[in-house]
């Protein structure tokens, strides 16, 4: 393929590339975006495959079909709600990539630069590596806290804020010797030394962030990710990696900044870690909860007016989701105005409880989102909080000394009567009590989600 055309086929790809970003903006369009997406990987990979720079297709071939075979399995295998899990593993793929990437030009003897040049390739591999390991070493923890391998607690370790800008000077200082070695064909120590530390310091500022704060993380490790491939592409000379992993790299940064707004935390606190540590202790929580079955749950449904739907974790774990949109569906043809309130960091990925509630086919325009709902509860007759426990924390606005003090969250408890269901009286991801739960107005429906809402469903029919 000529240069020209692989050019213009980059160029096609970058602009599939935007109109999936932008169709990923919205639930109605989502899969549309998904699909300019992978028309536009297809056509980047097979015009790099085309192109010049390709020399050995027996190598590329079975790179291609190992990675395909893996991706594949992964992709079937992957529950809904490892979802969060997968994609920071495959964030650390990039970050390794960019290592080996960074290390292979660092070795190539045939590079032909000379003077600015090369010093602007040598920084360009420096920079790779250490973006490429802090991705890396920082998604595999990442993964680990989130597959629950590695506890979800922050690992503080004293003065860590000196000790990351020791590490930070300490890879400037190794920066130089690398610049100043390689003009005499050294520089391997210093690289070397340096990805020790940038690994290490993946590790510490993923292990000093708290369970709750771990979406933030993964969007910053996305956001990482593209930053690592964006640095690959200078190291290979490829604009379309550039410009791809801009994209990432900036979409990501967006993203992990409208979710610290979501949950009204600032990004630097939660770069800096140690969420969950605040001085005090937090209120232990006190008082009788009172039981609902099945039955009651339905009659209340029955007498009410106006339903709000508040889905958490545990329904993506139950897989309620067909079984709430046939309640809803029943409810609203008995002339039930029923609605949906959608947390930005329900779940564990953001979008986590919509994609749940599309796959069932929960109509769009009942999905409201938290801040349009939050005003509404006054309205509200019955609230049914399907297997969520941090999201209706009513300690996140009146206990200072909460893990999750702070964090806007769906004020239920506002509403008329509140049912939670649930199995047991655990806490939720960021491990803390939840008052709601002892509140005069709300009700326990203890059991596995789907489990209970088949029961509910079944007394509504009968
Ligand atoms: P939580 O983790 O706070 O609570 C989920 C609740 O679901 C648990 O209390 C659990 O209680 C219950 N549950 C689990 N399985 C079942 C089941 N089969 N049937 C019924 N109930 C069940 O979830 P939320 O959605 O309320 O909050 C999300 C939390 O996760 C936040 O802290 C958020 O910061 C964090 N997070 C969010 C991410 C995101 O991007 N959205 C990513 C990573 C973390 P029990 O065991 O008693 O049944």
């Amino acid at each position: 393929m000529s240069h020209s055309l692989v050019t213009m086929s980059y160029i096609v790809a970058t602009i599939l590339f935007i109109f999936s970003l932008s169709g990923l903006s919205n639930q109605e369009t989502a899969r549309r975006g998904n699909y300019y997406g992978m028309l536009g990987m297809a056509i980047a990979i097979i015009a790099t495959a085309l192109s010049a720079s390709v020399t050995s297709y027996a190598i590329l071939i079975v790179a291609l079909l190992i990675g395909g075979a893996i991706g594949a399995k992964a992709a079937l295998k992957v529950e809904m709600t490892q979802m969060p899990e997968l994609v920071a593993i495959m964030h650390s793929l990039v970050g390794m990539a960019a290592v080996l990437v960074g290390y292979a030009n660092f070795m190539d003897a045939s590079t032909s630069l000379s003077g600015v040049e090369k010093n602007i390739h040598e920084v360009e591999i420096y920079v790779g590596i250490l973006i490429g390991a802090v991705t890396f070493s920082g998604s595999v923890i990442a993964f680990g806290k989130l597959s629950e391998r590695i506890s979800g607690k922050p690992m503080l370790l004293p003065a860590r804020h000196w000790l990351n800008l020791g590490l930070l000077v300490l890879a400037i200082i190794l920066g130089r010797m690398f610049l100043q070695q390689t003009e005499t064909g050294g520089g391997t120590f210093p690289l070397l030394l340096m990805t020790v530390i940038a690994l290490a310091f993946g590790v510490h500022m993923v292990m000093a962030i708290g369970g709750a704060d771990m979406p933030v993380v993964v969007s910053m490790l996305n956001s990482y990710s593209g930053w690592a491939a964006a640095a690959t592409g200078f190291m290979l000379s490829n604009d379309l990696l550039i410009v791809t992993g801009a994209l990432v790299g900036s979409s990501g940064a967006i993203l992990s900044y409208i979710m610290c707004r979501a949950m009204n935390r600032n990004f630097i606190s939660v770069i800096a870690g140690g969420f969950g540590t605040s001085g005090g202790e937090a209120a232990v929580v006190e008082g009788e909860v009172t039981p609902i079955s099945a039955d009651e749950t339905a009659q209340l449904l029955l007498d009410a007016k106006n339903i709000m739907i508040i889905p958490g974790y545990g329904m993506a774990v139950a897989q309620a989701q067909h079984t709430v949109n046939e309640i809803t569906k029943l409810l609203r043809d008995k002339g039930k105005k029923v609605g949906f309130g959608i947390h930005p960091v329900a779940g564990r990925m953001p979008g986590h409880m919509n994609v749940l509630l599309a796959e069932a086919k929960v109509p769009y325009d009942i999905v409201y989102e938290m801040d349009e709902i939050n005003e509404e509860w006054g309205h509200v007759d019955v609230s049914i909080v399907i297997g969520a426990n941090d999201i209706v924390n009513p300690s996140a606005l009146d206990d200072p000394n909460s893990p999750i003090a702070g964090m806007p969250v769906l004020e239920c408890w506002k509403g008329e009567t509140t049912v939670v269901l649930k199995r047991s009286m655990a806490s939720g991801y960021a491990g803390v009590g939840n008052p709601l739960f002892v509140l005069e107005n709300t009700r326990m429906l203890f059991g596995d989600a789907n489990a209970t809402m088949q029961s509910v469903l079944k007394a509504l029919k009968g």
